[in-house]
């Protein structure tokens, strides 16, 4: 019987565990961590009682993964919740592009873009099921959609900058950009576009909801339905080298697969894997970064847009020709005095993170790779731009500096919590180009991490698809 290693306990490593143990075959996972999960924990970080994200937060893309629909992870203790808002962009004039699950709500709410916004969206949204078979897969295999995935790749393919000259009006253009924003770099790029119009279609399609109790609910569950294929995790033990594996389970796995940032693979393979690919996986590039804040406040954040205080998650960048600057200069290893900042709100759908009348705002800035610096005043003036009197609601701060970050977890190298640039090239072929972006070109070797298709977010995919692949090579073998 085959057996499996998994190094790393991040969404990615338990996706692939798990999709192994279904078909029987015994897998360990080994995380150096003190506490499984990577970037999807949960912890106390301000005050007792009350529950931040240490990591990822919004979910758009764990409830519309179809790997983690098939688990049905509701059975092991996961509920996902909605906000009443999605997400909001306020502006300093107090107007806000306002995104909803109801595209139709969406459009009538961005006035005269709303035509605009729905010609562009409705039709994605309507074979949203299709474009996530297509784009959850690697993309430079051939579509099983192709009308739906043309239709995505036109729009997605353009410069954000430019995709936005088809809006009028300052709150749909900055929404767009906002979501754009997710890709960490400059939006003046061939298919800048394409992580944000995903986003914003995910949003219309299966909304950006939290997990209930904290992201760490996710983990939890993976863990347990694992544990119920006869999976097991191991946790403080940081994977060094191929023969450690084989000293600690007796013989060498027959398959493993790494959820680790490309080098730490190639340096954990050593001479196993082939020159061409150490090669390859040396020049893959990292992006920029973030500066992660928390506050414990008192209340809630007095935002001066009324549609924000229902809001889930926040874009705080102003209009769109800011954020396109501020994204510019991260990309050039400047930090902008008003650097683009994300603001989580998880506690309105689920009260449970709360203690009294104490609240979790989650926060963080985009800031330039491996940036040596404490932003955490500039986070603060954002938010306070657009929620005047904020500051006086704070209680208590947790920061994480984009170092910090990296060493929280080995695979945000640099603070880049994507795993990777989100260059053109790297979108379309991440690590490196191959027919098998997962396989390592060394026999039961596998890369499984988000640097691998399709790319950052909690979804389990690349864990899925590399563990698909790892399990045809057992059946050609
Ligand atoms: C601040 C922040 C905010 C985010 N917000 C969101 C969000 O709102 N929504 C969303 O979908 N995504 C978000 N993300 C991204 C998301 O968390 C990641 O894309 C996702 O966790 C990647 O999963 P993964 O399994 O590839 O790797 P990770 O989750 O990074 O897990 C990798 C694990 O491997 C372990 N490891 C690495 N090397 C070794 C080794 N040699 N030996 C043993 N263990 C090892 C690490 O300790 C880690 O636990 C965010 C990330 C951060 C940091």
């Amino acid at each position: 019987m085959a057996t499996a290693v998994v190094v790393g306990s991040g969404p990615n490593g338990l996706a692939a565990a798990v999709r192994l143990a279904q078909e029987g075959i015994p897998v360990t996972v080994y995380e150096g961590a003190d506490r499984p999960g990577g970037g999807t924990r949960t912890s106390e970080l301000t005050l007792p009682g009350v529950l931040h994200d240490d990591c990822a937060g919004i979910h758009p893309t764990g409830v519309a993964s179809p790997f983690l629909a098939s688990l049905e992870l509701e059975r092991f203790g996961l509920e996902w919740r909605w906000p009443e808002v999605d997400l909001a962009h306020p502006l300093d004039d107090g107007r806000a592009g306002i995104l909803s699950r109801d595209t139709a709500r969406t459009a009538a709410a961005l006035g005269r873009d709303g035509a605009a916004w729905s010609r562009l969206f409705t039709p994605l949204v309507r074979d949203f099921g299709k474009l996530t078979d297509d784009v959850f897969r690697p993309v430079a295999g051939i579509p099983r959609h192709p009308v739906t995935m043309a239709r995505f790749g036109l729009a997605a393919a353009l410069p954000a900058t430019w995709a936005v000259r088809r809006f009028r009006d300052e709150p749909a253009r900055a929404l767009f950009l906002g979501n754009a924003a997710h890709a960490f770099g400059r939006l003046d790029t061939p298919l800048s576009s394409a992580i944000g119009m995903l986003m914003i279609t995910a949003g219309h399609a299966v909304g950006w909801p939290v997990a209930a109790g904290g992201t760490q609910a996710i983990t939890t569950a993976m863990i347990r339905l694992l544990e119920s294929l006869g999976g097991t995790v191991t946790t403080g033990v940081t994977v060094t080298s191929l023969d450690q594996l084989r000293e600690r389970t007796g013989a060498a796995p027959d398959i493993v697969l790494f959820d680790t940032a490309p080098d730490a693979a190639a340096r954990i393979a050593g001479d196993r894997l082939p020159g061409r690919v150490r090669r390859a996986l040396a020049r893959y590039r990292h992006g920029p970064a973030v500066h992660k804040v928390d506050y414990a406040i008192e209340g809630d954040v007095p935002w001066t847009n009324e549609d924000c205080r229902r809001a889930g998650t926040l874009h705080l960048g102003g209009t769109a020709a800011e954020i396109a600057a501020a994204e510019a200069a991260t990309a050039r290893g400047e930090l902008p005095d008003r650097p683009f900042v994300l603001v989580g709100q998880q506690y309105l759908a689920d009260p449970t993170r709360s203690a009294g009348s104490v609240n979790p705002l989650y926060a963080y800035a985009h800031v330039p790779h491996d940036h040596p610096g404490d932003p955490t005043e500039a986070v603060t003036a954002q938010i306070e731009r657009f929620a005047p009197g904020f500051r006086d609601r704070v209680l208590a701060t947790h920061t994480r500096t984009a170092r910090q970050m990296a060493a929280y977890n080995p695979n945000y190298k640099g603070g880049d919590i994507c795993a990777g640039a989100n260059t053109a090239r790297q979108l379309l072929l991440r690590p490196r180009a191959g027919l098998d972006p997962y396989a390592l070109g060394a026999p039961g070797l596998y890369l499984c991490s988000a640097a691998t298709p399709p790319g950052a977010g909690v979804h389990g995919m690349g864990g899925a698809n590399a563990a698909e692949s790892a399990l045809s090579w057992l059946r050609r073998r």
